[in-house]
């Protein structure tokens, strides 16, 4: 193993907790561990959690130019040499990853929630066939790729140590796309990725009038971010951007609440490993409760209320 290079996404210069996360992977798997930045943000920083050093490339990435990303990005692997390089399975890495996969005529795993090696090479692992199961992929070719879920693994905390930091020349190729217009998404509470706590709901709610009465409610009272199943969001009860699971957000809170969600796998895969799940469901035997610390067997319509008017008067 000569060297993991993870990619550390930062917003306007502060590291997302995916730097964090995947450093701290990346150090557990052995080798030498290094750091991909592109653009200003603080890099020998990044030494705190287990980066040797860190390759920075100049430039305004703001704009979520992929083309530009990946030609920065190819620079820096170049210069670094890697066997092996994780980015964070955010919208822009999915774009980034395969071009790089591409244009080193190399091998990627995306959406991973588990890494490990095993022979000095990379074994994904991955949800396939819409989440029923998880595989485990071995990738022969070098370097190898691999898109890895946020909140997959623990965020160390940092030592305070910085490590040195290479600048990395790069130029653009011609290119192929344009940004027009950027449109910010309507923020509300708490952000759900990062929250310690989540309250989430499902179909059941029945409308999105009941949802904000029943959902939202207990959650400002919680101080937590709101979740929803699809069910939940295809009904238009919830945004797309609060799904949770397979298809939506991983989240991993030290507290989970499903109210009335039954627990398909598609929504476990994205919050089965928040450290404590209570289940509300009115079906003694829904899957929830298989995965949940804490069940409540009852209609979420007495359950929650009564909930949230006992925590207001604590
Ligand atoms: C490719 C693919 C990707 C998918 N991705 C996702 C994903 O990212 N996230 C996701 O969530 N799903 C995803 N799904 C959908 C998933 O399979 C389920 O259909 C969905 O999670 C079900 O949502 P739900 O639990 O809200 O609804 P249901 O499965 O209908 O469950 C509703 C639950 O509410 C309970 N209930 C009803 N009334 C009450 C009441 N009054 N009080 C208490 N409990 C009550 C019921 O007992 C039941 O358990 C995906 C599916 C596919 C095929």
């Amino acid at each position: 193993m000569s060297g993991i290079l993870v990619v550390a996404e930062h917003s306007g210069g502060t590291f997302k907790a995916t730097a964090s996360e995947l450093l701290g992977k990346a150090s557990q798997l052995g080798g030498t561990v290094y750091a991909a930045v592109l653009g200003d943000a603080p890099a020998a920083s990044l030494g705190g959690f287990g980066a040797s050093k860190v390759f920075q490339a100049a430039g305004d990435f703001g704009t979520h130019d992929s083309g530009a990303a990946a030609d920065a990005l190819a620079a820096i692997i170049r210069a670094a040499d890697p066997d092996i390089v994780i980015a964070p399975a955010s919208y822009e890495m999915r774009d980034v990853l395969p071009r790089l996969t591409a244009r080193f005529d190399s091998a990627m795993a995306s959406e991973c929630n588990g890494l490990r090696i095993d022979g000095g090479k990379l074994v994904a692992r991955r949800p396939i066939y819409a989440g029923s199961i998880e595989s485990d992929v071995t990738i022969s070719a070098r370097p190898a790729f691999a898109t890895v879920r946020p909140n997959s693994f623990d965020k160390p905390a940092s030592t305070g140590a910085s490590a040195p930091v290479e600048s990395v020349a790069w130029s653009a190729t011609t290119p192929t796309t344009k940004v027009v217009e950027t449109l910010k998404p309507e923020t509300r509470g708490i952000d759900l990725a990062t929250a310690s706590k989540v309250v989430a709901g499902g179909r059941s709610l029945k409308s999105k009038e009941s949802f904000d009465s029943v959902i939202r409610t207990l959650g400002e009272v919680m101080g937590a971010g709101v979740g929803a199943s699809r069910a939940a969001t295809d009904a238009g009860y919830a945004d797309h951007s609060e799904q949770v699971g397979q298809t939506g957000q991983t989240v991993a809170p030290n507290l989970y609440l499903a109210i009335g969600i039954s627990g398909a796998i598609q929504h476990l895969a994205g919050m089965r490993t928040s450290k404590v799940i209570v289940a509300i469901n009115k079906d003694p035997e829904a899957p929830i409760f298989q995965h949940a610390s804490y069940g409540i067997v009852g209609d979420l319509f007495e359950v929650v209320p009564a909930l949230t008017e006992a925590l207001k008067n604590a």
